[in-house]
């Protein structure tokens, strides 16, 4: 692998969790692939592969329990850890290779192997807390990034990013108490899983390093840009991360068939060459992006590509054949307000 380059993380292991009919599908990450391949991106990237997850590093992030808990249900043919959480005979398998792959990715970029990195990772992670799978997750995948992270190259500082239209509970839930993961999300409110209120900025030693940006719907690129300049990147700049990662679910975008965010794709490029910006700024452009939700499988692919071409340093995007929500975005002046005000900006 050469300097300054992008990895990629597939893996088959990756198709093995799958349910006929479930909009978190094997399809997903085939759809994608298809779009990288046709746009030339996949050969630009450096294949990595996932390395099954280190248990001990995942026992530093889940219980023992809900560990064992998953694996069992595994071993007995699979079940549901909630109404919206299957799991198959080989999902146990999938899920310790999704949680490897984000991992692999950060030593990637850690080692200075790769400058940055995209995992494209499933089951996605972020709802998975340290006690319980839930919301299609089984194990968080970018928290066993993050503690990979701080307990194999010492780093101090990892900011987290989800930008998925859905908080990311099970991120802020496992970092909630630590100074070290600066979790920030912007998500629909009040939607699925409940939880992401601005209130909610952590707790003893964690105290102000947990910012949620929590959305009407219908707030789209217009939104979205004012909560980066005015809250994303100050907190950044104030924090100093040593690392990035991104929570990139893509059901944010107005056509997405489980939510109400209005992104288009040119939104999601200003977002995601933001974040790469403010990598190049702080920490050496070391970025790492996994995986999360979005469920128009006509549009994964090519938000996926842009992802990958923000990463790659391309001047623009891919083409939009979807463009913008013909309704008027909704306000973000009182949200903003107050999360500036929760965190002292
Ligand atoms: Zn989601």
């Amino acid at each position: 692998m050469t300097d300054a380059a992008t990895a990629c993380c597939t893996d088959a292991r990756f198709l093995l969790h799958d349910l006929p009919g479930h909009p978190e599908g094997r399809v997903r990450l085939e759809r994608i692939a298809a779009q990288l391949e046709r746009d030339g991106l996949a050969a630009r990237m450096h294949a990595l592969p996932a390395e099954t997850v280190d248990p001990d590093l995942l026992a530093r992030v889940h219980s023992p329990a809900n560990i064992r808990m998953v694996e069992q249900v595994a071993a007995r043919g699979g079940g549901y850890l909630d109404p919206d959480t299957y799991m198959v005979e080989r999902s146990y398998e999938a899920a310790l290779a999704a949680a490897g792959g984000a991992a692999a990715c950060t030593r990637a970029v850690l080692s200075g192997a790769a400058r940055n990195a995209i995992a494209l990772v499933r089951p996605p992670g972020h709802h998975a807390t340290r006690v319980r799978g839930m919301g299609f997750c089984l194990f968080n995948n970018v928290a066993v990034a993050a503690q990979a992270a701080l307990d194999e190259f010492g780093l101090e500082r990892v900011l987290v990013v989800d930008w998925d239209v859905h908080h990311g509970n099970g991120t802020q839930d496992i970092f909630y108490e630590s100074p070290q993961v600066l979790y920030f999300s912007t998500h629909q409110y009040p939607h699925y899983p409940g939880s992401g209120s601005w209130e909610e900025i952590g707790a003893g030693a964690g105290r102000g390093f947990n910012a949620n940006v929590p959305l009407p719907a219908g707030v789209g690129d217009a939104g979205f840009a004012r909560i980066f300049d005015e809250v994303l990147i100050p907190l950044a700049e104030r924090y100093r991360p040593q690392l990035i990662l991104v929570s990139a679910g893509y059901d944010a975008h107005w056509t997405d068939p489980l939510a109400g965010l209005a992104l288009s794709l040119a939104g999601y490029w200003r977002m995601a060459t933001e974040v790469v910006a403010l990598a190049g700024r702080l920490c050496a452009g070391r970025v790492v992006v996994a995986l999360e939700g979005g469920y128009n499988l006509d549009l994964l692919g090519l938000a996926v590509a842009d992802t990958c071409r923000a990463l790659l340093g391309d001047a623009g995007p891919g083409p939009d054949p979807f463009g913008r929500t013909g309704w008027p975005e909704q306000p973000v002046d009182r949200v903003l307000a107050l999360v500036k005000r929760a965190h002292g900006l």
